[in-house]
């Protein structure tokens, strides 16, 4: 029996805590189960084996009315149990197919629920082979990263009619993604493809293993004021937001990931920095250009909150190498653009449009696409084939093997693609 986590709020003595419901949201790689709680509560989790199951004690806790039904078809739970072993304290058993890594950590209140406990069943195993990263093709087509914000026990801004950010979010990527795929140059890969969440790293961490050229995060924007209404594009800033109102909402979407249990700003190290530093710049200014193509093109579907590209420190879109947009598609807090936002059609329509932007950011950026060599002709410098594929000269150099800056006419040069920018 190993003691795995015992965490404590203040003093509990007295008054009972009572269990009021539990959810289940079942993601690809883990399980989340959600306890509702009245308060605070203090927990032991321990692990037993044969056959394989996880209890917990909740200390002061009782339950009020039974557990709700749960479906057991997953690849981690057979079922869930109760009990008393003693007085005051509540034993949940979680009888499990297999051995599995838990985390557990606690909620604080939120729009929608109160008090939670959460218990995270994780696969290692599979987890570490999904980190595995796939080979890379060569004339491979533009990979899309879409990923639709929030999720599961994170259900976003939530509109006057119920309408929930995080099911907008999920049925514009889907429809983003159908509008990629339709092109034969474009694949689209989808971030959170249910109704569970993701944590914020974990966001970018998906996009690189699916090898993602681009990274587009769908959102719906909320406002005290209902009258207040459009979409938004944001890119990365480097230091600080372009504005009050971009510091604001990085504050709140970034706060989703107290949902995920870790904190982000404890975990950056030294050489991820230096790292980001690097390619930033670059990464930045490809992630304003794309953001001013998806703009142009969703101006014509609905009315913009602003007109350029805004900059703020969202975590999601830190990928160092991977140009990135959060795209605020419209106000759920407002009720014509939540209504929109409830209809398919509409939805449909900001999905093309973002599709549109990023098509025109495509075709500018990579207009050689598909052409792997280059016969250098008279008057070529390498520089200028450089510019002209929108390469380093040293990344250039360094796929040709070349020491030096000079070209002959007639010498076949070898394109890298625009990816690699070092
Ligand atoms: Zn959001």
């Amino acid at each position: 029996m190993i003691l795995l986590s015992l965490v404590t709020s203040a003093a509990l003595a007295g008054s009972s805590v009572s269990v009021k419901n539990l959810r289940m949201w079942q993601a690809p790689d883990h399980t989340r189960l959600v306890f509702d709680l009245s308060r605070e509560v203090s927990h032991e989790l321990f692990t037993l084996e044969g056959p394989h199951r996880i209890v917990v004690d909740l200390r002061g806790a009782a339950l009020s009315g039974g557990l709700p039904e749960l479906d057991f078809s997953g690849p981690y739970l057979r079922g869930i149990r109760h009990g008393t072993p003693k007085p005051g304290t509540l034993r949940i058993v979680l009888d499990l197919k297999r051995k599995v890594q838990p985390r557990t950590f606690v909620l604080k209140p939120n729009e929608l629920y109160g008090h939670r406990l959460v218990i995270d069943l994780y696969d290692e195993a599979q987890a570490r082979k999904a980190a595995i990263r796939p080979p890379k093709a060569k004339d491979r087509k533009l990979v899309i990263a879409i990923d639709a914000g929030h999720g599961g026990e994170d259900p976003g801004a939530l509109g006057r009619r119920g309408t929930r950010e995080k099911d907008i979010t999920l049925a514009v990527a889907s429809a983003l993604k159908r509008y990629i795929d339709r092109d034969p140059d474009m694949k689209a890969v989808m971030v959170r493809t249910g109704d569970y969440y993701v944590s914020l790293r974990r966001r970018t961490a998906i996009a690189r293993s699916q090898q993602a050229d681009l990274f587009v995060s769908i959102h719906a924007d909320a406002y005290p004021k209902r009258s207040v209404r459009g979409s938004s594009v944001y890119a990365l800033s480097r230091r600080g937001a372009s504005s009050e109102a971009a510091r604001w909402l990085a504050d709140k979407e970034n706060a989703a990931d107290l949902i995920g249990g870790v904190s982000l700003r404890d975990k950056e190290d030294l050489l991820a920095k230096v790292l980001w530093d690097l390619s930033m710049t670059k990464t930045i200014s490809d992630s304003l250009e794309l953001g001013q193509d998806v703009l142009s093109e969703l101006r014509r579907v609905g009315s913009l909150h602003r007109t350029g590209v805004e900059q703020a420190g969202f975590a999601v879109l830190k990928s160092p190498d991977v140009p990135s947009l959060l795209v605020e598609t419209a106000f759920i807090s407002n009720p014509k653009e939540e209504k929109q936002l409830r209809s398919q059609r509409h939805r449909d329509k900001i999905a093309a449009a973002i599709y549109r932007g990023i098509r025109r950011y495509h075709d500018r950026k990579r207009p050689h696409a598909g052409v792997r060599e280059y016969v250098v002709r008279k008057g070529d410098s390498l520089s200028m084939i450089a510019l002209r594929y929108r390469v380093s000269i040293a990344a250039l150099k360094r796929a040709n093997n070349l020491r030096g800056d000079v070209v002959r006419i007639g010498q076949r040069l070898k394109i890298p693609r625009s990816g690699d920018r070092s």
